[in-house]
């Protein structure tokens, strides 16, 4: 309560803040470019783009976000990250009143700086790492014994003031002053000085030990250029430029709550208007991980193809899956916003798809792994074998197609066995199954090996009155049906909770990739097979039996084992745990 005390006071300058907005009603979202958006981030901008104003009943025409770069580290941010961020953002359909950046605030912020140096709030602090952190550490171990009730001279007593307080908390502010402005020009070795803000060492929060406010860099800055040596911090700098964006809620993850009171004793220091402050519960996803330093790292060593791998929970990997704004969106409207941590269940996001999908993706039939099948009766066959199929199961208005039974067909290689079983409803030598569509049965009368290994099946046509009855009806694809490769996608981790341990946990078969497959020519209708362009389309298919599937927009990636012209990416199977 005692360190809270200037911030219940309102901000002198609320008035003129509310006179600024007028009914306006201010968001941020405020992503570092240090890597690609995932689907937390989706959370995120589902918040500060609707949610947020839904619950504070803000109707739509004062809505406003800002999307902000929050690029204040340029060690880790890229020009490749700020392109992605925009993309991915703007593919989720989010329109942002303007887009900003943290580093076009430099300036301003240099001269907050200064002013907190003149106010004697800030110093310029020569102390190491290793002693920072002792000071931190002992800081600390005194606000413990403090809450215990006991003397923190006795438990943890200071025996160097250099270290606590600090030996640069009673520089002159000339001095300071004088110190800043060489860190600025670039008098001094990265590391050498940082500028702190002069807090409190007392308080319970570790967040409210004179926190760094600047630090030396040379490195230069992928928006800002190569005109700054020292760089602001994301505690000093996150605060400041909410404030002169006029931002009314400043919605942040949960781990960000101890650094409200550093947020409001900076802007109360400079007299700045202060923003309301909401942490909700990151998103945390089953069988994946969310945080940028473990995505960089299946990056990096190639335990995926890249940022917009389909297994990815990025934004980017999210689409090539065949993952829709809409699908994402729903998904985030659902889980809401809560302040309980916890882990949502992945097959809530794979749910959502399926119910979107369903109603939206284009009926086909498929083969991954093709087994020939030579059909030795055909040319006895009176009857037309061309038959209609529904493009949706279950919207009649999508309208049909054709699919032609031909003297070859082909069925996946898991629809036949050498050995029949019970419980096996699949073809077996000179077993009897229903073949969809046609409605009569494909007998099995010979298996045709070369070399151990089954190259082609040979068997009749059976549609007479007195055929056995068959347990199930099998799908398959006609001879002239198009080559395909088809990627099949598991869980990226073993587990549904990667542990500290998740590189062990990383599932060696995450992707299973079928070379040979072959799909019916009827989706030549939607994907333009000549014209690798025209596929951007994003033209998603459902194939019976094995689920919902999107082409690869990624026409760039030119595998190795690409054989077919149509790439397909499994986005997520039929039903829950069942099919390939
Ligand atoms: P990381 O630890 O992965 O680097 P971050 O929070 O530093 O994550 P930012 O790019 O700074 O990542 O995040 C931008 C915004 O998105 C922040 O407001 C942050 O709180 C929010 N955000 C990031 N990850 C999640 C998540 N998993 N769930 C919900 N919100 C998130
Ligand atoms: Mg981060
Ligand atoms: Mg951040």
């Amino acid at each position: 309560a005692r360190e809270l005390e200037w911030a219940n006071n309102p901000p002198e300058t609320l008035a003129a803040h509310k006179a600024r907005n007028g009914p306006i009603c201010r968001t941020r979202f405020p992503p570092e470019p240090n890597g690609y958006l995932h689907i937390g981030h989706a959370k995120s901008m589902n918040m500060n783009f609707s949610l947020a104003f839904q619950k504070l009943n803000v109707p739509p025409e004062h809505r406003r976000t800002i999307f902000r770069y929050d690029d204040t580290n340029p060690d880790a941010e890229t020009a490749e990250y700020i392109d992605s961020l925009k993309r991915d953002l703007e593919w989720l359909g989010w329109k942002p009143e303007r887009t900003t950046y943290s580093s076009d605030n430099f300036g301003k912020l240099y001269e907050f700086a200064v002013e907190l140096v003149k106010k004697e709030l800030a110093y310029v602090c020569d102390m190491t790492k290793a002693e920072m952190e002792a000071q931190r550490e002992l800081a600390m171990k005194r606000a413990n014994a403090r809450a215990r009730g006991l003397d923190p001279d006795v438990e943890a007593p200071i025996t160097d003031p250099n270290i606590l307080p600090g030996r640069n908390r009673n520089t002159s502010v000339e001095r300071n002053l004088e110190l800043l402005e060489k860190m600025k020009m670039g008098l001094f070795a990265e590391g050498q000085y940082t500028l702190r803000l002069k807090m409190d060492f007392e308080s319970s929060n570790p967040n409210m030990y004179d926190l760094v406010a600047y630090r030396i860099k040379y490195t230069p800055h992928p928006h800002a250029g190569d005109g700054w040596c020292i760089y602001p911090s994301y505690d000093f700098t996150h605060g400041i430029c909410d404030s002169l964006e006029d931002i009314d809620y400043s919605i942040c993850t949960l781990e960000f709550e101890t650094r409200r009171e550093p947020y409001y004793w900076i802007l109360h220091a400079l007299d700045l208007f202060r923003p309301a402050v909401y942490e909700m519960s990151r998103l945390n996803l089953q069988y994946t991980v969310l945080s940028k330093r473990r995505l960089i790292k299946l990056v990096d060593t190639g335990v995926v193809r890249g940022w917009d791998d389909p297994r990815m929970p990025t934004v980017s990997g999210l689409r090539r899956r065949g993952y829709t704004p809409v699908i994402l969106n729903t998904f985030c409207d659902d889980i809401g916003a809560t302040r309980s941590a916890n882990v949502v269940e992945i097959k809530k996001l794979e749910q959502t798809a399926r119910l979107a999908l369903a109603a939206t993706s284009r009926r086909a039939m498929a083969a991954l792994d093709p087994i020939k099948v030579v059909i030795t009766n055909y040319s006895e066959q009176s009857e037309n074998m061309v038959y209609e199929v529904q493009n949706s199961p279950t919207d009649p208005e999508a309208g049909v197609h054709t699919v032609t039974l031909t003297d070859v067909i082909y069925l996946d290689s898991t629809d036949f066995r050498m050995e029949d079983s019970k419980d096996y409803f699949g073809l077996a030598p000179n077993k009897a199954v229903g073949l969809k569509y046609y409605g009569g049965n494909l007998v099995c009368e010979e298996v045709i090996e070369k070399n151990g290994k089954i190259v082609e099946l040979k068997g009749h046509l059976d549609n007479g009155p007195d055929r056995v009855k068959p347990k199930t009806y099998l799908s398959w694809v006609p001879s002239n049906s198009l080559p395909c490769e088809i990627r099949v996608y598991n869980h990226l981790f073993t587990v549904p909770e990667p542990s500290d341990l998740w590189e062990d946990e990383i599932n060696p078969d995450s992707e299973q990739v079928f070379v040979n497959a072959l799909i019916d020519p009827s989706v030549a209708e939607v994907i333009d097979v000549k014209d690798i362009d025209k596929w951007k389309s994003n033209t998603a298919l459902q194939l019976e039996r094995f689920g919902f599937f999107v082409v690869d927009l990624d026409t760039t990636f030119d595998s190795k084992t690409r054989k077919g012209s149509i790439v397909l990416n499994r986005t997520v199977s039929l039903k829950e745990d069942k099919g390939k």
